[in-house]
């Protein structure tokens, strides 16, 4: 692919514009501006739908920032760069990320944190830190961004913090899942849960992010993954994960938390929430056993939610823990996690049900609303 002739050019092409809450998005013509310093434009191939997309789309109980252009799992090839980018070029395959690494600030070069000073989520910013402006204009008038990356658009501008260079022969219809949900359930399992070999693990909630998590508590050794969630149609997918045991909390007139003590003899070793849900949380903390048990905390939760448990839940040596993007760093460590799928570690393919081109996006929508399937791939070029 060549794209000499449109570097420092305006480009015209097709973004799914969210002029409202809740209302389905609307394919539109925009103009996206070229790269300023430090970030580079992408043209997004394949990109698929998160549960944080619709959480942000609903914008139940936030500041709706609207018109805006959603999207943060994806593939793509970079189609020219800003100044002061050196690390990529045009050509390069790549998965932008909704949060970065800028690779200077404290938490960059820590390493135990992910959590970029100056590229971490921000769900309220819809402008570039560059000028604090959108790259995206439709007649003049700008349409925000989300989370740095909004990837519903044949061409995207991100800054070069929140770009993971990829193996080029990594096929982008699948590797693009893990720009987000798959990436961020195998590192809360591996990078932060970090079950022994023969250990019990609850999953709560066996959503593509939940299944990544059982995928890596099955990588790690764990004797039993106990899966639990609402829906019971989950239960079928979640066989082909490993998953060997399930619990629904709507059969049972006794809190989740004590049902799993007593199937497995005071509570499991870990437990990583990947609901969104507050009692789900509660639940996944509560179900640990004492002494050494660890939960980690993975959904995002309402505004206005407030985590409650007994002191004593603590003082009897449980842990509790929350992630962002399973502890990964972008840059640094998103190229190996793609290796892990070139080398047959990890599967990919049982995470993705259902394909549509980039005109019928709102039935990716549908899919997630009804709990159907786990991830929609949207292709762009169809
Ligand atoms: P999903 O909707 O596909 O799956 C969520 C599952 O949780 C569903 O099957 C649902 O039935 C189940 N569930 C809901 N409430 C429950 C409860 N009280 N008890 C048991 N099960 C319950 O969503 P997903 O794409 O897999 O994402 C899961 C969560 O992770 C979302 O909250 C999403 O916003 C969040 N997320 C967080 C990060 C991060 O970096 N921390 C990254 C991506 C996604
Ligand atoms: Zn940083």
């Amino acid at each position: 692919m060549s794209f000499s002739n449109t570097a420092g050019q305006v480009i015209r092409c097709k973004a799914a514009v969210a002029w409202e809450a809740g209302k389905p998005l609307v394919i539109e013509e925009v103009e996206v501006a070229p790269p300023q310093a430090m970030e580079v434009r992408l043209k997004i191939l394949f990109t698929s739908l998160c549960h944080t997309d619709v959480y942000f789309w609903e914008a139940k109980g936030q500041t709706p920032l609207f018109p805006r252009i959603f999207g943060h799992e994806a593939g793509g090839i970079v189609e020219s760069v800003g100044e002061g980018v050196t690390d990529l070029k045009p050509g390069d395959h790549v998965l932008p990320v909704f949060t970065g690494e800028c690779k200077e600030c404290r938490h960059c070069k820590s390493e135990e944190s992910n959590m970029c000073d100056l590229l971490r989520i921000n769900t309220d910013r819809g402008v570039m830190l560059n000028d604090g402006k959108s790259r995206f204009s439709i007649n003049g008038q700008p349409i925000y961004h989300f989370v740095g990356t909004s990837t519903f658009s044949e061409y995207t501008v991100v800054h070069v913090g929140c770009v993971a260079k990829i193996n080029p022969a990594a096929p982008l219809d699948k590797v693009c899942v893990l720009s987000c949900g798959i990436s961020t359930g195998l590192g809360a399992t591996l990078n932060v849960a970090k079950p022994k070999k023969g250990s019990t693990v609850a999953i709560f909630g066996l959503g593509a992010v939940g299944l990544a998590a059982a995928e890596g508590a099955r990588i790690a050794g764990a004797s039993r993954i106990i899966g639990v969630d609402l829906n019971a149609k989950r239960f079928d997918e979640a066989k082909k994960f490993g998953v060997t045991e399930f619990v629904n909390p709507k059969d049972h007139d006794k809190p989740v938390q004590e049902v799993i003590a007593e199937m497995t003899g005071g509570g499991v070793d870990r437990s990583v929430e990947c609901t969104g849900s507050i009692n789900a949380m509660i639940s996944a903390f509560e179900c640990v056993h004492d002494g050494w048990g660890i939960a980690v905390l993975v959904g995002v939760p309402n505004k206005d939610d407030a985590f409650k448990t007994h002191p004593m839940n603590i003082l009897n040596e449980r842990t509790l823990k929350g992630t962002f993007f399973g502890n990964y760093k972008p840059r640094s460590d998103l190229p190996s996690v793609v290796e892990r799928y070139m080398n047959k570690e990890l599967e990919l393919e049982k995470f993705i049900t259902h394909e549509v081109p980039f005109s019928e996006i709102n039935k990716a929508f549908e899919f997630m609303l009804k709990g159907d399937g786990l991830r929609c791939i949207i292709r762009m070029d169809a």
